[in-house]
């Protein structure tokens, strides 16, 4: 039987790592401020935005709630943004994705200031990971990466797949494979034989976006599987991009879904929020 990988108790772990260290700050008079905007109403967005406050909260995070109606204007939030980047008490800017469609999401997401991106979707900051110069790093990847050390499972050397290709984890998630001595391929819609590679993976990391595609014929014996995907199934369970039933029984280690990758990425905005406060020094 595969090993568990239990984001959950990382995520709490990591959290309560982020409380310690923004306790010992604030001894020393340093507030650790994140302003978070929010353009609309879409549900799902308030629903993040509220788990992302709440983890504020449980961190001792200042966090400043910008919900803007649906009709603001591009120039607006851009006005916003340059504010928030002149403060000196904010240290952090996040605007929820989805924007409505009338706002460029490329042009507001390159006007946040490098300094206080805690997303990890500046260029500038992508641009840091592809030459291994401090910067933030995206929260899903960097999740996965606490989630593979934090267990045990060693990188360097091994042969890591990516299946994927995007800008907010694909992509990000084979910089820092290689960053830390994996041998990486990262593979996507156009990659022929698919599951000629993915049988040559160590540590397989899944993010499709297709629900339950991976199944037991793209995995190899004693593989560490990492499942990225979040959908709701028929039965409005979550499943991920793993056919979970079939992989498990043949992988060393896997995460589930849920309680897998899901809780990391809020415990990583926590941490570049604490780090950021040192990355602005
Ligand atoms: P995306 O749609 O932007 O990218 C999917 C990638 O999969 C693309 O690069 C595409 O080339 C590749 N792909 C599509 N079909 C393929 C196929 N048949 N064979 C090989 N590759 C194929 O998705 P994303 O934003 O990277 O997210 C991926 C999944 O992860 C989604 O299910 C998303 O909901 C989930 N996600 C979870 C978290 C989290 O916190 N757990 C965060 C971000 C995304």
């Amino acid at each position: 039987m595969a090993k568990l990988i239990d984001g959950k108790a990382i995520a709490a772990q990591i959290k309560d790592e982020c409380r310690d260290r923004v306790a010992g700050m604030k001894a020393e008079g340093i507030e650790v401020t994140l302003a978070v905007i929010q353009v609309g109403s879409d549900p799902a967005s308030t629903v993040y935005v509220g788990n992302k406050k709440k983890a504020c909260e449980y961190v001792g995070i200042r966090s400043l709630a910008y919900e803007l109606p649906g009709e603001t204007t591009e120039s607006e939030l851009l006005e916003l943004i340059a504010e928030l980047n002149g403060r000196k008490d904010v240290n952090g800017i996040l605007v929820q994705l989805p924007l409505p469609g009338h706002i460029d999401e490329e042009k507001v997401l390159d006007a946040i200031d490098a300094r206080k991106d805690v997303d990890g979707f500046h260029p500038q900051n992508v641009g840091a990971l592809c030459i291994g110069k401090p910067g933030f790093v995206s929260c899903t990847p960097a999740g996965i990466i606490q989630l593979l050390k934090r267990s045990g499972v060693e990188i360097a050397g091994k042969e890591c797949v990516v299946i994927g290709r995007s800008n907010i984890v694909g992509k990000p998630m084979a910089l820092l494979l290689l960053r830390e001595n994996g041998t990486v391929t990262v593979t996507h819609s156009r990659t022929k034989d698919l599951q000629e590679v993915t049988k040559r993976a160590d540590i397989l990391v899944a993010a499709v976006g297709k629900p339950k595609m991976i199944t037991a014929d793209y995995v190899k014996e004693g593989a560490v599987v990492i499942d990225v995907g979040i959908h709701r199934n028929e039965n409005n369970k979550l499943c991920g991009d793993v056919d979970f039933e079939s992989v498990e029984p043949l992988c060393s280690a896997i995460t589930p879904v849920p309680g897998g990758v899901g809780p990391m990425t809020i415990a990583m905005l926590m941490n570049n929020c604490v780090e950021s406060v040192a990355l602005q020094q």
